[in-house]
C-alpha cells in the first residue's frame, strides 16, 4: 500500500466562498478531512466521501493537542489515505501548519501546501477596513496577541510563554497598521505595552469577532486608551481580530457587509437538498446566515418511471402536459432525452406550468409554457386551463402523490388526466436535532418554505416541539401559505407577492 498525501489546505476566514479554487478540489479528492473550529463546515460539502474528524474545541472540553493531531494526520496517510488538513484562514499565519507540515515530512510522507484567505486582512475588509490606505497607512503587521485559549484551538504552544520577552517597541511601530490575532484576552496587555511606546490614546482600533461569518459577525470600535473597557461592557469575545490605527476610521465610509435588512439574520431554508443551494447563495449574498435545513430529497419514483416512460412513447397522444414543479420538468426531460427522443417530441402538444419558477425550469430546455394561471396553485392551473378540455388527454408528471385536488378538478371538467411519477420526494431528517436545538435556543429569525411539503416535513421534525413566537413564517406562495395557516397554527409574516424564490427574497427584504 502506498502512503497518502498531506494537504494543508487553507479553509479562508467564514465565508465558504473565501476557500481558493485549489482548496475545494484537494478537499473533493481527499479520503480523509480533519478540521478544527475556524473553518466553516458548509466547506465539508466539498469532501462528500470523505471521513471528517473535528479535532477543535468542543463545548465542554478541549481541543485536541497539537501531538495528537500531528500524529493522526501522519497516521492515517501511512496507512494510504489522502488526507486534507483544513486550518481556518491560511495555514501558515498563527496556524501551526509549518509543524504539521514539518513532522509528516520527517516520517516521510508528502505534503501538499495551499495558502488561504486570512482572517487577519479578510475580518477588517467584511467590517469595512482597508489594512492599508493611501491616505491612512503605507503598511501593515500581523502579530500574535497570545491569547492563551485561541492559541491553544488552533494548536499554540506555549501561550503566553514568549510574554516577557516581547520587544514591544518593535511591535508598536512594526506597521502603520497593527493587527492583532488571539488579541481579545491579552487586549489590556497590548494597548497599554503600545500606548507606553509611542501610540496615541486616540488611535482608533477595531474589533471583528467570527469576520466573515454572514449572521455571526460582529464590529465593536473605539480607541487604544478606551477599548479594554469598550470590550469588557459590551462583552465581546474571541476570536477576532484587533485593528490598530488610522484605517479603522474609514470604515465609517466603507462599511459593507453587515448593512441591509437581511443582515445578520438567520434563516432556515427548508427546500429539498437539490434545490437549496441557489437559495442559500442569495442569502448569503444579502449577509445573512442561511440555516439549511433539507427536508426532503428527491429520488427516483417507486416504479422506477415506467409509468412516466410509457406516456413519454405515445407523447403525441396527449393535448397537454402539465407541470407542478422544477424537478418534475427536469426529471421528465431527462427520461425523453433517455428515450432517445428531445424536445420536438412535444410538438403539438400544448404545455401548462404551475407558476414562474417552473416555467423558468421549462424555458431552460428551450420550451415556453402556453399556460400559466395567475394564483400559483395546481388547483387554478387545472381550473383555469384553456380551451376545449372534456375529453382532453392530459399528461401531469409530477411528485409521486402530488396534491389531489388538481386531478379531481379536470376529471371534473371531463378531461383525461393521466398522472406519473417523475420524482419521490423522500423524508431527509438530517439537521433535524440541529433546527431544533437553534429553535430552542432562540437562535433563529425566519423560517421559509417553498412548498407545502417543506411545511408537512418541517411539522413533523420538530416533533412537537413549538415555534417561537418570535420566529417569522415566510412562503413563497398562496397554496405553501394555506398549509403553513394550517399546520403552524398562525398566517404566515410574510408572503411573495412573486411566487418564486427571487420574489420570497425580496418580500424577506422588505419585512424582515
Ligand atoms: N490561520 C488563521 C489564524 C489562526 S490563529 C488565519 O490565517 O486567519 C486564530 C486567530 O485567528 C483567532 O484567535 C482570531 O484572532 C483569528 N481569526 C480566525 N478566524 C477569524 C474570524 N473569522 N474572525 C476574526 N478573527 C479570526
Amino acid at each position: 500500500m502506498s502512503t497518502g498525501i498531506v494537504t494543508l489546505i487553507g479553509a479562508g476566514p467564514g465565508d465558504p466562498n473565501l476557500i481558493t479554487v485549489g482548496g475545494a478540489a484537494a478537499l473533493a479528492a481527499a479520503d480523509v478531512v480533519v478540521y478544527d473550529r475556524l473553518a466553516h463546515p458548509a466547506l465539508l460539502r466539498h469532501a462528500p466521501r470523505a471521513e471528517k474528524i473535528y479535532v477543535g474545541k468542543k463545548a465542554d472540553q478541549h481541543a485536541m493537542k497539537q501531538d495528537e493531531i500531528n500524529a493522526l494526520l501522519a497516521e492515517r496517510a501511512l496507512a494510504g489515505q489522502n488526507v486534507a488538513r483544513l486550518k481556518g484562514g491560511d495555514p501558515f499565519v498563527f496556524g501551526r501548519g509549518g509543524e504539521e507540515a514539518e513532522y509528516v515530512r520527517e516520517r516521510g510522507i508528502e505534503f501538499v501546501i495551499i495558502p488561504g484567505v486570512t482572517s487577519a486582512i479578510a475580518a477588517p475588509a467584511y467590517a469595512g477596513i482597508p489594512v492599508t490606505h493611501r491616505d491612512a497607512a503605507s503598511s501593515f503587521a500581523v502579530i500574535t496577541g497570545h491569547e492563551r485559549d485561541d492559541s491553544r484551538e488552533s494548536g499554540g504552544r506555549a501561550a503566553g510563554q514568549a510574554e516577557g520577552r516581547r520587544r514591544w517597541d518593535k511591535i508598536a511601530n512594526a506597521g502603520d497598521t497593527l493587527l492583532f490575532l488571539m488579541g481579545v484576552e491579552n487586549l489590556e496587555e497590548i494597548t497599554t505595552q503600545l500606548m507606553a511606546h509611542g501610540r496615541s490614546a486616540e488611535t482608533p482600533v477595531a474589533l471583528v469577532r467570527w469576520g466573515t461569518w454572514a449572521g455571526h459577525q460582529k464590529t465593536l470600535t473605539s480607541t487604544l486608551g478606551g477599548v479594554v473597557e469598550a470590550v469588557r461592557a459590551a462583552g465581546f469575545k474571541a476570536p477576532a481580530v484587533t485593528v490598530v490605527g488610522e484605517v479603522v476610521n474609514l470604515r465609517e465610509r466603507l462599511r459593507w457587509f453587515d448593512r441591509g435588512a437581511l443582515a445578520g439574520k438567520r434563516v432556515i431554508v427548508t427546500r429539498a437538498r437539490e434545490q437549496a443551494s441557489g437559495f442559500v447563495e442569495m442569502l448569503r449574498a444579502r449577509y445573512a446566515e442561511p440555516i439549511e435545513f433539507p427536508l426532503i430529497r428527491i429520488t427516483s419514483p417507486s416504479d422506477n418511471y415506467a409509468a412516466l416512460d410509457t406516456a413519454i412513447g405515445h407523447l403525441q397522444s396527449y393535448q397537454w402536459v402539465l407541470f407542478t414543479s422544477a424537478p418534475a420538468v427536469s426529471h421528465f426531460f431527462a427520461r425523453l432525452f433517455a428515450a432517445g427522443k428531445d424536445t420536438r417530441a412535444l410538438s403539438g402538444v400544448k404545455v401548462g406550468v404551475v407558476g414562474p419558477a417552473t416555467a423558468a425550469a421549462l424555458k431552460e430546455f428551450g420550451v415556453a409554457a402556453d399556460f400559466r394561471p395567475e394564483a400559483a396553485t395546481g388547483a387554478a392551473l387545472a381550473e383555469e386551463l384553456p380551451g376545449e378540455i372534456a375529453g382532453a388527454r392530459i399528461l401531469i408528471p409530477r411528485a409521486q402523490e402530488g396534491e389531489a385536488a388538481l386531478l379531481q378538478i379536470l376529471t371534473d371538467r371531463w378531461a383525461k388526466p393521466d398522472e406519473a411519477a417523475a420524482y419521490e420526494n423522500v423524508v431527509d431528517g438530517e439537521g433535524a436535532e440541529e433546527v431544533r436545538k437553534r429553535l430552542a435556543e432562540g437562535s433563529v429569525d425566519i423560517v421559509t418554505f417553498t412548498s407545502s411539503s417543506t411545511v408537512k416535513n418541517f411539522v413533523a421534525a420538530l416533533e412537537g416541539a413549538p415555534l417561537p413566537a418570535d420566529v417569522k413564517i415566510a412562503c413563497i406562495g398562496p397554496s405553501t401559505a394555506a398549509t403553513a395557516t394550517e399546520l403552524l397554527g398562525r398566517a404566515p409574516d410574510i408572503l411573495a407577492t412573486e411566487h418564486t424564490l427571487d420574489g420570497l427574497l425580496t418580500a424577506l427584504e422588505n419585512l424582515a
